[in-house]
């Protein structure tokens, strides 16, 4: 039999989260399809590229299920600043975005992303999230986009701010475009920034309009008290409960963040299957501790997500380890249980979470035949990596973006020994260093 790609020789990270040796990987038309004995695929399968496995772990790419790929260009910014980042930061640099800014800023992320072993991400959205897509098309990598929609509020300028019909039109428009592009890569999600800033019609009528065109809907969700109260105010609801009675929590929601959630919403999350994303830098730096460990044990699904690059870098990895260390301080520590939140839960969350984050559970998440080969290689003889009594441990607590060796996404390479197939580095970096100096200047910040 013929395949496109032959992994040959490496370690995998089974489904059940251990780890097989001496294994080859065959890949055929954007799936795996075969995954055995080294010594048996090569007597089945004539490769038409073979990569060499040996002395690398092959695991699924990881997902990221919040990010902001137009707030790129914001890095450095906004730490250790005074409060009201919102509307010192974030409202004048998102309006001074222009097309080809957000072009490049995902470009940008796109390149930082394969270099983590991102292998696909739901976007929150911004302006122009037409260019964004371009650019994750040129990517290769795998996309939810949503544009953030916004009808009511203090505090936002009007520029920011659309009619309800014009939110939804926009992003009707953005899915006949995008929507399936890239043999299947894209999707195009109905995004709602945030309960304070959408109306009661804007959110309803998001609700019927996903589920019309059967697609997915993200929001950040249950942030902070702020939102609580105001929820509770206006309709005497905590902002889970407030989006179900609107008829929006179910399996095609993605709430980012959902820290400042009460028992009763820990029931409705897990009861509907709706999609709990926790950023935990940003989180932790922002909101408080997520109830991960709390929302695991009812059978809620999380993901893991970076919530961009303004304040950090966007790896993964890096979220799995702080999510760890955090978490296990603030609900182990009192109750003296180290346990409280495995490497394999965690592992779980940045694999098959953020594949149902995506709406995409059957496909990602795990390396097994009729999946989509979304697969990323690791060079695992490394001193922080080998040797190792428990290399699925190790994988959580150690593994750095820069061990991440070769990507494939949809059965194409995205990325061979550290060097990336599909974009233009130094192109890229040029281009968005001088971007990043005049949004400034126009944004005034
Ligand atoms: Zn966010």
């Amino acid at each position: 039999m013929t395949c496109d790609i032959l992994i040959s020789n490496c370690s995998v990270l089974t489904p059940d989260y251990n780890i097989a040796e001496n294994m080859s990987i065959a890949i055929r038309d954007s799936r795996i399809a075969a995954i055995d004995k080294a010594e048996l695929l090569s007597e089945t399968y004539t490769a038409k590229e073979t990569i060499d496995g040996r002395g690398k772990l092959a695991m699924p790419g990881l997902v990221d299920g919040h990010t902001h790929v137009c707030q790129h260009l914001l890095r450095g910014r906004i730490s250790d600043e005074f409060p009201m980042i919102w509307t010192r930061f974030l409202v004048p640099f998102e309006s001074s975005l222009e097309p080809d800014d957000v072009y490049w800023s995902t470009q940008l992320a796109c390149l930082q992303m394969i270099r983590s072993g991102t292998t696909a991400f739901a976007d929150a959205g911004g302006t122009h999230m037409n260019r964004a897509a371009d650019a994750v098309l040129e990517s290769g990598l795998r996309a939810a986009i949503a544009r953030s929609v916004m009808d009511q509020g203090r505090n936002i300028p009007d520029s920011m701010k659309d009619h309800t019909r014009d939110c939804i039109e926009k992003t009707a428009d953005l899915y006949q475009g995008y929507h399936g592009k890239g043999d299947g890569r894209i999707q195009i999600y109905f995004g709602l920034r945030q309960l304070m800033s959408c109306s009661e019609e804007l959110i309803r009528l998001t609700g019927d309009y996903a589920r019309q065109l059967k697609t997915g809907v993200h929001i950040h969700l249950a942030e902070h008290k702020d939102e609580v109260v105001f929820c509770l105010e206006n309709f005497h609801l905590r902002p889970v409960e407030y989006l179900h009675h609107l008829g929006l929590v179910g399996e095609n929601l993605l709430a980012a963040h959902c820290v400042a959630i009460s028992e009763a919403e820990i029931d409705l999350i897990s009861r509907q299957q709706m999609n709990v994303v926790h950023c935990p830098r940003a989180n932790f730096c922002c909101q408080g501790f997520p109830k991960t460990p709390r929302l695991l044990e009812t059978g809620a699904v999380v993901g893991l997500g970076s919530d961009g690059a303004a304040r950090d870098d966007i790896s993964i990895f890096e979220e799995m380890k702080t999510i760890r260390v955090g978490l296990t301080a603030a609900w182990g520590l009192p109750i003296f249980d180290s346990t409280v939140l495995p490497n394999r839960a965690i592992l779980r969350m940045a694999l098959q979470g953020g594949a149902s984050a995506l709406g995409l559970k059957q496909d990602l998440g795990a390396l097994e035949p009729q999946r989509k080969a979304d697969i990323i290689l690791l060079d695992i003889r490394q001193p922080h990596l080998y040797p190792s009594h428990n290399l699925t441990n190790t994988l959580a607590e150690a593994a750095n973006a820069q061990d991440v060796t070769d990507s494939i996404v949809n059965g194409t390479i995205v990325m061979r020994n550290r060097e990336v197939l599909t974009l233009d580095e130094e192109r890229i970096l040029a281009e968005c260093a001088g971007r990043a100096r005049k949004i400034f200047e126009r944004a005034g910040i």
